[in-house]
């Protein structure tokens, strides 16, 4: 993995005797273009900052500030001292993100806060064009070496006229065997500013609109089991600030506080801004400020694989049924498999042990599920036990090794708490040990792993395809869906989705029952480009071979799941969307629309491909997807039409 990192000084640093003589803007932070501007200053004791693009606000002055039990560091404090402006520059690769090579170049200073008894926390910020992400480094006071962090100040001021595109926090040891929050809850386009989700806020990330100055994305990034996730609380006006876990999580166990050694860091916050929605769908802000934890244990293969259990749900985990799907895996040219659920009871270890052999002779490794849990919900389904002990958790490592076993997928986490965030560390630093890669579902959101933990995957933390299955509502809402995640959830990450499925009813002789597709055998085709995961276990079922239209088949064989770069062309959250993903020289241009008007519109085909036949997948207002050969006009165009619940496909891939 290539990593360089360079830092330089480019101005002087400020020593602040007396906060009356600051100048306006003489400790702000700006991005390496200039317009990108973090401003900070201290009111009556109370540090505040505010956040600008061009001439325009888009975070209005908020605070900052934590509580801790050595101190409250909200208020009663003065800016002590403003370092030098550093300039970082950064090349990474990531294969496994919307971006394979990143140039990261930012400004970087660092802001020193004091009560009446001395220093408290620095403030970290990091500035890129469009991106700020800021952490607090607390400081030892006196002899104390470690603290608990109970809630923050911190907060994102919306300026007047913003929108909100969120999704409620759930409350704890709710749903499904009280398995919540699962980070399953829909989106609300163009909400109204300071409610506040079900009464427990919003999970991130959070998007805004800001009237017609832009956007703006909020998140977090950069936590290794050594702190609490967070989320926002609304209900403040247009005030949105950090909240920490609900006590309840984990079934009332374990703290809602972050518990630090001294010094000790928050993890990042991250807010990227842009008057379009482009600087929010190309960010790579959760990974530029975080870093690989170890180095990976051998060379993971990501790609696409089967899963039986999104179309046959729970009987389908048997034997003969997997043994089918190894098979529907290797047509496809595919390299693995998902066995889901309760293979422990219905398969058995020795079967399984079977079942990869006979996928390894045809080029088919397996993926295994496993429940979380533990003592943090009543989920029933097995393996239990396994994943939340050391000792049993390595012994199950080595048994997967020893058997070929690609990776893990662990489902059903407890929450936000640092006990939680504990477990997601603990589980991907042990699988490295023994080669696994890891999927975690019924999780939350995962933040910069796919660059902290060379093994991790993918993650959920999404309303997914499972509810396609479950209701038919979310079929219905399947293309608005479509239009959100890419620029809300899966920007900041992996996102494994499960969908593109070819049935027209979610069962498995596809016959007239039960959920039924809404969307167009184009749109199956779009969402496996916009949905960005390296790993892709498909909802495709072994009766499409037979029963999808062959382009269709043939496009799912080879779409890629790793992309070296990805461009927003144009949409609206919950309207339609339109997106570029590239493969090395292989070019996806793609949409999908949720509005009930058909969507006409021309496409720039990008230069270095107009001399070049393109292949046009579309659909018509019937939703009758076809394939066809197209050729860019004089102006270097393409022509496409874009039905509700329906998408297109245009690529440089031959036919
Ligand atoms: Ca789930």
């Amino acid at each position: 993995m290539k990593n360089t990192r360079l830092i330089f000084p480019i101005l002087a640093s400020t020593l602040i005797a007396n906060a009356a003589t600051v100048y306006a803007g003489e400790t702000d932070l700006a991005s390496p273009d200039g317009r990108t501007v973090f401003a900070i200053w201290c009111n009556d004791g109370v540090p505040l900052y505010s956040i600008s693009l061009g001439d325009r606000e888009f975070i209005a002055p908020s605070p900052l500030g934590l509580r801790t039990n050595i101190g409250d560091f909200t208020s009663g404090l003065a800016l002590k001292s403003v370092s030098a402006i550093d300039s970082i520059s950064e090349s990474y690769t990531l294969p496994n993100i919307k971006k394979s090579s990143v140039e990261y170049r930012a400004t970087h200073r660092e802001y020193t806060f004091a009560d009446s008894i001395g220093e408290v926390f620095d403030l970290i910020v990091e500035v890129s064009n469009n991106n700020v992400a800021y952490r607090y480094r607390l400081k030892p006071r006196g002899e104390t070496l470690c603290c608990l962090v109970e809630s923050e100040a911190t907060g994102f001021a919306m300026p007047e006229g913003t929108t909100t595109f969120l999704c409620p926090q759930s409350k704890p040891m709710g749903g499904f065997a009280r398995t919540s929050p699962s980070y399953e809850t829909a989106y609300t386009p163009d909400g109204a500013i300071g409610q506040n989700g079900w009464g427990s806020g919003y999970s991130f990330p959070c998007l805004f609109r800001n009237g017609d100055n832009g956007w703006t994305l909020i998140s977090e990034t950069g936590i290794a089991g050594d702190y609490c996730a967070s989320h926002l609380e609304g209900g403040k006006g247009s005030l949105y600030t950090i909240a920490y876990p609900q006590p309840g999580e984990q079934n009332g166990f374990g703290s809602a506080s972050a518990s630090i050694a001294l010094p000790g860091y928050t993890p990042w916050r991250t807010i990227t801004v842009g008057e379009t929605l482009a600087p929010i769908a190309e960010t790579t802000i959760p990974f530029d400020v975080v870093h690989p934890l170890y180095e990976p244990s051998r060379q993971y293969q990501y790609g696409k694989g089967t899963w039986s259990w999104i179309i046959k749900m729970d009987p389908s985990c048997n034997y003969d049924e997997q043994k089918r799907y190894i098979d529907f895996a290797a047509e496809m040219g595919y390299s693995s498999v998902l066995v889901d659920a309760l293979w422990d009871t219905q398969i058995g270890y020795d079967k399984i042990a079977e079942l990869a052999r006979y996928g390894k002779e045809r080029g088919v490794a397996l993926y295994l599920w496993y429940n979380s849990n533990g003592s943090w919900n009543d989920a029933p389904q097995g393996p239990r036990g396994r994943m939340n002990d050391i000792v049993a958790r390595r012994r199950e490592m080595k048994w997967l090794q020893q058997n070929g076993i690609r990776g893990i997928k662990v489902d059903f986490f407890g929450g936000d708490k640092q006990e939680t965030m504990r477990l997601y560390h603990d589980i991907l630093a042990d699988a490295n040990d023994y080669g696994i890669l890891v999927i975690f579902h019924g999780c939350t959101l995962p933040r910069g792993w796919d660059r902290m933990y060379p093994n991790f995957a993918s993650a959920e933390a999404v309303l997914a395809s499972e509810n396609l299955h479950f209701s038919q509502g979310s079929c219905d809402a399947e293309a608005f869906n479509a239009t959100v995640h890419p620029l809300v959830r899966n920007t900041v990450g992996s996102m494994d989705f499960g969908g593109s499925a070819l049935n027209k009813y979610y069962n498995a002789s596809n016959e007239s029952r039960g959920s039924r597709r809404a969307t167009s055998d184009v749109f199956a085709l779009a969402t496996a480009v916009l949905f960005q995961s390296p790993v892709q276990h498909f909802a495709l079922a072994p009766n499409n071979l037979n029963d999808a239209p062959d382009w269709a088949i043939e496009f799912m064989k080879s779409v890629p799941t790793v992309w070296s770069d990805t461009r927003f062309i144009d949409g609206y959250p919950g309207r339609y969307l339109i997106m570029e993903r590239r493969h090395d020289d292989i070019c996806y241009i793609t949409g999908v629309n949720a509005t009930d008007k058909t969507i006409k519109t021309y496409i720039d085909i990008p230069s270095e491909l107009r001399g070049q036949t393109l292949t046009l997948y579309h659909d018509t207002d019937q939703l009758e997807g076809s394939v066809k050969t197209v050729k860019p006009d004089k102006k270097g165009r393409v022509h496409v039409s874009i039905p509700c619940n329906g998408a297109f496909v245009l690529t440089n891939r031959p036919d």
